[in-house]
């Protein structure tokens, strides 16, 4: 059945990795992905969507500080921290052409604009993009395979894992880059603290996370819809801030960095041209 193979790579066998409120995970044998067996239909994907979800993010997430200053300091130095570790000077970018796909409220974008790039943001949620466009920033309700036109880099913050196909997002990712373009992506990435964690991994959210990757997954599909890893990072240990005390989260925050085995990843990848 279709809707029991993996989306990636067609491949139906597949062992399950956990369990969350009645919705299984499995990794996909064929490309090493996790994603929901069965996948949720369009209707529950957008019923699910549509119950107040982007409202509860924004207030979860503390996005509703968003426009303090004390919030924008902390996203933007823990961006800055992010593209110091993939070793990219975003000053260099002054002038170049950005699409942020999945831009919320445009937080990003705003982070951006002191670079000098000139940044586009799309998203799905009108109530997202209208709090961006309210901070004066230039982003729409628009699907991506939507756009037209050529960015000289294409950000997704933690987006592919929510999307029903990852291989035509990057497809359509690298048509809409110009040659030697770059895309930034950061995502959940399953390996040892997911394998620790089980079913009370923080990403196993069922409806939203489709796919979870492994970075082997990950840098196979880079690699087979047309890009080379540049660089990468990966943080984080799953433990959500006041869940331990802060000194051993920082320890273990730390171990997961300085190892590679942290549960997040950002990759920076560079359109190949053949
Ligand atoms: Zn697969």
């Amino acid at each position: 059945m279709a809707n029991d193979s993996c989306r990636l790579c067609g491949t139906s066998e597949a062992r399950l990795v956990a369990v969350v409120d009645g919705c299984q995970y499995v990794r996909c044998a064929g490309c090493g992905v996790e994603r929901m067996a069965s996948y949720p239909s369009a209707d529950q994907i957008e019923k699910f969507y549509d119950s107040g979800y982007m409202t509860k993010q924004f207030n979860n997430l503390g996005h509703h500080l968003h426009f303090t200053k004390e919030y924008r300091e902390t996203y933007f130095a823990e961006k800055s921290l992010t593209f110091a570790d993939l070793r990219m000077d975003l000053s260099k970018l002054s002038g170049k052409k950005l699409l942020d796909v999945g831009c919320a409220n445009g937080q990003f974008m705003e982070y951006t604009s002191k670079f000098g790039m000139e940044a586009i943001g799309i998203d799905i949620s009108e109530e997202m993009v209208n709090a961006g466009k309210e901070a004066g920033l230039n982003c729409h309700v628009k699907d991506l395979f939507e756009m037209e036109g050529e960015f000289d880099m294409l950000t997704y913050w933690d987006v592919i894992e929510h999307v029903s196909n990852p291989r035509q997002v990057l497809e359509k990712t690298r048509a809409l880059l110009a040659p030697g373009g770059e895309v930034v992506l950061q995502t959940p990435c399953t390996g040892m603290v997911s394998e620790l964690f089980g079913d009370k991994w923080l990403y196993y959210l069922p409806v939203q996370h489709l796919h979870l990757f492994s970075q082997e997954s990950l840098f196979k599909l880079l690699s087979d819809t047309g890009f080379s890893v540049v660089s990468w990072v990966r943080f984080g240990s799953c433990n959500p801030k006041g869940s331990i005390p802060d000194v051993n989260k920082r320890a273990m925050d730390t171990i997961a960095k300085r190892m590679g085995i942290g549960d997040t990843i950002v990759v920076r990848a560079r359109r190949t041209d053949n």
